[in-house]
């Protein structure tokens, strides 16, 4: 007899959701049909939509050393909230930052301590760190993280031209992603410096569409010469996704990401909102979140992640310009695509589940990861697409309950988190026992294949 089975749910597979039960065994599922037999746990699912887990790649729980931010014990459980099974944490802003395999293994022990999700780790580039790289390889990390930028945190130098490509070459060698955040050094540090005292208005501003698509371009360019694979984490505007998929055609391994507050926000939000929709890349303006939008139905968007990327609550009080950059929303990312995506724009089902969920796994090789199927882990998030809701702070599983979301309403409620068959998450509750596990890349190489075109 199986462990599990949820009966009558609208299951979203690869090619469209169908009506069917899932029997579990031993975190696994084992089928997907019609009226499947008995088991020890039934769970009823008619009603609700039955997608994989949501997978968020981009991830700051400040795991160890900095967990007076966040930490994984909350992070987690505010992704398991959010209908997320596995996240990727950041090489920062942990304490020390996570640049060599000792800090490798150190995060590993606190996150396997802590997480009630499964997860993975990202290492760092930075000046100095590329004889890390094989070490961090080894030890299991999905990639390497990389700032074309100030990351904001003294510790976490931005990549120079040099090391980002020499970085991509030894990325290349090992077989990993390096993933950048693209904004203009020079371009951002000009502006910031004729910043007049106008709070938010100067800060977006300061951050203008072209430092964004200027640092795309040179990342391309290396990932062209390096031929690395590049992932673009937060692209804010539709000029920059196209700029990707440009290359892409012409052969540059490269996959973008996206997160839901770009394509929920605008910068008008920022303004009204203040510095807890402060970021980097800022929101921008209406045109190019529609853009964004575009591009995402398109097809030319692979991923959607929260950078969720919280702090203590002073660091974002008081002046504009001095607060941390970085919206706490990683409860959010599902609700913004059943409601701007699925329900506003037509997005299926099953590309809004490519977008969570089995792109990330392909993409970073995470196998047995990412799509309802037999054979897989039973990673499921369950989803009531008719109801709707309003966030309120209480909502938040977060350690500090400050999201831009709150006071948002959002049409799909949802009601129910499955990590490896165990219910971490029900009708707004944590019910975790188990811990969550480490995950790392499957060792051969798998470029980012097929893609919807419409
Ligand atoms: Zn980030």
């Amino acid at each position: 007899m199986a462990d599990v089975v949820i009966r009558g749910g609208t299951v979203v597979l690869p090619d469209g959701p169908q009506h069917a039960d899932i029997s579990i065994e031993g975190g696994r599922i084992t089928a997907i049909a019609a009226e499947l037999g008995d088991a020890q746990q039934k769970i009823d699912a008619r009603g609700l939509v039955v997608m994989p887990g949501m997978i968020d790649v981009h991830v700051h729980f400040n795991e160890p050393g900095r967990t007076g931010w966040e930490g994984a014990a909350t992070g987690s459980r505010a992704l398991a909230a959010g209908g997320g099974t596995l996240f990727f944490d950041m090489p920062l802003n942990s304490t020390p930052i996570c640049i060599n395999i000792h800090e490798v293994e150190r995060k590993r022990t606190a996150l396997e301590a802590a997480s009630i999700t499964d997860f993975g780790i990202w290492g760092g580039l930075v000046p100095g760190s590329i004889g890390e790289m094989a070490g961090m390889a080894a030890s299991g990390v999905v990639g390497f993280k990389a700032f074309m930028c100030d990351s904001g945190l003294p510790e976490f130098s931005r990549a120079d031209d040099r090391t980002l490509r020499d970085g991509m070459s030894e990325a290349a060698r090992l077989g990993l992603p390096v993933a950048v955040h693209a904004e203009s050094e020079e371009i951002t540090r000009a502006l910031s410096h004729a910043m007049t005292g106008r709070g938010a208005r100067d800060f977006l501003e300061s951050r203008p569409v072209r430092a964004e698509l200027e640092a795309i371009q040179r990342a391309l360019r290396f990932a062209a010469e390096t031929r690395a694979a590049l992932h673009i984490v937060h692209v804010s505007t539709g000029r920059g996704v196209a700029l990707a998929a440009e290359a892409r055609a012409k052969g540059v391994d490269v996959s973008v990401e996206t997160c839901p507050h770009y394509l929920w926000f605008t910068e008008d939000d920022v303004e009204r909102l203040g510095a807890v929709a402060k970021c980097a890349p800022p929101l921008r303006p209406r045109e190019d979140a529609d853009a964004l939008w575009n591009e995402l139905v398109a097809g030319h968007i692979d991923i959607v992640a929260s950078d969720h990327s919280p702090c203590e609550p002073a660091m974002k009080s008081g002046d504009f310009t001095s607060a941390w950059g970085g919206i706490a929303g990683v409860q959010s990312t599902l609700p913004v695509l059943i409601d701007r995506g699925h329900h506003d724009r037509r997005l299926p089902l099953e590309r809004l589940a490519e977008l969570v969920a089995s792109t990330p796994a392909r993409r970073f090789r995470i196998a047995r990861k990412g799509m309802l199927a037999s054979g897989y882990d039973a990673d499921l998030v369950f989803v009531d697409p008719a109801q709707s809701f309003t966030l309120q702070h209480d909502d938040l599983q977060q350690r500090h309950k400050m999201s831009p979301y709150v006071g948002q309403a959002f049409g799909g409620v949802i009601r129910r988190t499955l990590r490896r068959g165990e219910t971490i998450f029900a009708d707004g509750h944590i019910t975790a026992r188990e811990g969550g596990r480490f995950v790392r890349p499957e060792p051969c190489r798998i470029d980012l294949v097929s893609r919807a075109t419409s």
